[in-house]
């Protein structure tokens, strides 16, 4: 019988990864299943970690009332688990990986349009149930070829409309924080199973253990390579550089794709086998179509408005990416006697890369840890925007990591943030964003034009607005979040992370005014108070933050899955408007993926 357990205890005197937790006698193999950080600071009491321990018992001692030891933190009883595993989760999902007893000879092809996690999930857990075969399509080009187009970007200012930090192999999460919370539920079943599937392909044990669980983008490109690479074993096909740009849709019933293959500046990668020589259009044909082409796909959603697929304009967040330096977010974070202790870099260029410590630390100090740096959340449901109230919260916060151009077009800059897996940069940087509703007055005069394609197009002009206040060549329009909320240019300012230079402009003046207003408010009102030294001369907005989230929604039915109207069409993921991360990405596309198996496996039996 297995017993769960929840233990606090102060941060210093727990090692990394090994629980030194004294157990009662009678409690055996004890393993780790949670750890997170508890940084409230309650009357000075430092920073603690809380774990969550499965342990086992005997059987008589399992049915006795156990009384728990107190020391060396407080230990709390949770459940007692069940062994076992099942293969379907208790959300009646099928699981991959898994032999479900049938064998097919005529396996059923499911064309996967985007191979980001939701399009990858889907097509692994397709290809591993044996019943059908994945072909993936994906405009941008493998890991390692984008990375190069991503180098590009960053060097000679040059960005690739196909592959960039949005567009490529592991759509765009790639280049990004790799942060995998979630909130679908840090525990449910197929939760879980993306961290293990993740951790199959190479990413390291520890995120099934962390509260909050982070890969960096270093270990995102091994992972992918994995997982084409047993993609592929398993008969799925992954096909780069064909940007799909036309749906086959004959009597409410989708039947195929067109799709533009672009040639490859690749050829001699022995990866890129499936890329043509030449710019040509091809036709795919398939038993269904999942649409998996995340929010930054613009192009789509106009094609699927053509095609007569039904879209629905949703609510969505924009605002800007503030940057602090991370030693400040420490303090705040965890006092000023806590906040020194965190192992950081004396500076990103530094090229011993020595582990630093701005207090004097013990051995024992240094090799412990001590604290990981600090995160932080914030978020108001209040903010003032003039007439009523709006929400405005930090999102996709990166400790330690590096803003970065997210765009997809030329003349158009949005940025976002990313981080290497040991988070070790000299910032913090947040979105901080303010909610814009579907029916949103700000958006009157695009609805007018574009219908339920308003919010896209608001997001584009905005974009467009911060890269002309930029100066160009993607530098960011940033001011500093003191001159910010006193709607004044900043005459100087702080260095910053992102790499394509920031020119001091009046970043007050890009978003309509009920934007601005709820944005001050919120900072000065709300998070000053919860993060005092919040807002600071130091921290620097950087324009503009406008892909939180997709403005639009493709109709789909809650239980097949497929777009209203459409037969065997599966939107899935953020484009469609059913996910906001990696985690709960690649959880649609399992969904999806089991609708699939629903709609499609009952054919294969009777066959
Ligand atoms: P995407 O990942 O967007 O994948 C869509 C794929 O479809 C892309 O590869 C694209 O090239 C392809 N595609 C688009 N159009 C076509 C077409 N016409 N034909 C063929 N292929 C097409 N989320 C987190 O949870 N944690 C983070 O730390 C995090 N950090 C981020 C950092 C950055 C810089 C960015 C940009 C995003 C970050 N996100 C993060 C968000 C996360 O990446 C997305 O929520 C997630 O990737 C959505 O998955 P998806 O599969 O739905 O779509």
């Amino acid at each position: 019988s297995r017993l769960r357990i929840k233990s606090d205890t102060v941060a210093s005197s727990i090692n990394d990864d090994e629980s030194i937790i004294a157990l009662p006698p009678q409690l055996k193999d004890a393993r780790v299943v949670r750890r997170s950080i508890d940084a409230r600071r309650r009357r000075g009491a430092p920073p603690k970690y809380s774990y969550v321990i499965d342990v086992t018992l005997s059987k008589e001692v399992a049915s006795l009332q156990l009384k728990l030891s107190h020391q060396p933190g407080r230990m709390e009883r949770l459940a007692i688990q069940n062994d076992g595993i099942n293969t379907t989760t208790k959300e009646g999902i099928l699981l991959p990986n898994t032999n479900h007893g049938i064998e097919s000879n005529t396996k059923q092809k499911i064309i996967i349009v985007g191979a980001g996690p939701a399009g990858l999930f889907c097509a692994l857990s397709l290809a591993s149930s044996g019943l059908f075969t994945p072909i993936v399509l994906e405009r941008g080009k493998p890991v390692e070829a984008r990375g190069k187009s991503i180098g590009a970007l960053i060097h000679r200012r040059s960005i690739d409309p196909e592959s960039n930090f949005s567009f490529g192999e592991g759509g765009a999460g790639t280049w990004s924080d790799g942060k995998l919370t979630t909130r679908i539920g840090r525990n449910s079943g197929p939760v879980r199973f993306v961290l293990e599937t993740l951790v199959k392909y190479g990413a390291p044990n520890k995120i099934l253990v962390e509260g909050s669980p982070h890969l960096g983008t270093d270990n995102l490109v091994r992972l992918l390579r994995n997982m084409r690479a047993d993609l592929r074993s398993m008969g799925g096909e992954i096909h780069f550089g064909t940007r799909v740009n036309k749906f086959h849709i004959e009597g409410g019933t989708i039947t195929g794709v067109d799709a533009i293959c672009t040639p490859s500046q690749e050829r001699s990668n022995p990866i890129c086998l499936d890329v043509d020589d030449e710019e040509m259009t091809k036709s795919f044909r398939g038993d269904a179509v999942v649409l998996a082409t995340g929010h930054s796909a613009r192009d789509v959603y106009y094609e699927l408005h053509k095609s007569g697929v039904e879209l629905e304009a949703k609510g969505f967040a924009v605002g800007f990416r503030v940057e602090h330096p991370q030693c400040l977010i420490n303090e705040i974070q965890y006092g000023k006697d806590w906040g020194d202790r965190v192992v950081t870099k004396r500076s990103s260029t530094d090229a011993a890369n020595t582990e630093h410590f701005s207090k004097d630390a013990t051995d024992s100090e240094r090799h412990s840890g001590v604290l990981p740096v600090a995160a932080y959340r914030l978020a108001t449901n209040e903010a003032n925007d003039g007439n009523s109230t709006r929400g405005v919260y930090s999102f996709c916060q990166c400790p330690g990591g590096q803003i970065v151009p997210s765009s997809t077009e030329e003349g158009e800059l949005c940025i976002n943030g990313m981080s290497f897996s040991n988070r070790d940069s000299l910032w913090a940087n947040s979105a901080l964003v303010v909610t814009v509703s579907p029916d949103d007055a700000i958006l009157d005069s695009y609805r007018l034009l574009h219908g339920s394609l308003a919010g896209l197009e608001f997001q584009r002009d905005m974009e467009r607005k911060a890269y002309e206040l930029g100066g160009g060549g993607m530098r960011a329009p940033v001011q500093r979040l003191t001159d910010f909320v006193n709607r004044k240019r900043s005459e100087t300012i702080p260095t910053s992370s992102y790499r394509l230079g920031v020119t001091s402009a009046d970043c007050h003046d890009i978003y309509p005014e009920p934007l601005y207003n709820a944005l001050a408010h919120a900072l000065v009102y709300r998070f000053e108070k919860n993060m005092p030294g919040f807002l600071c001369d130091e921290a620097l907005l950087h324009g503009v933050e406008t892909r939180t989230s997709s403005p639009v929604r493709v109709l789909r039915d809650g239980g097949t899955l497929q777009a209203i109207g459409v037969d065997n069409l599966f939107p899935s993921g953020e484009g469609a408007g059913f996910a906001g991360g990696i985690v709960s990405a690649a959880v649609d596309g399992l969904l999806v993926a089991n609708a699939i198996m629903t709609k499609f496996v009952p054919l294969h039996s009777n066959t």
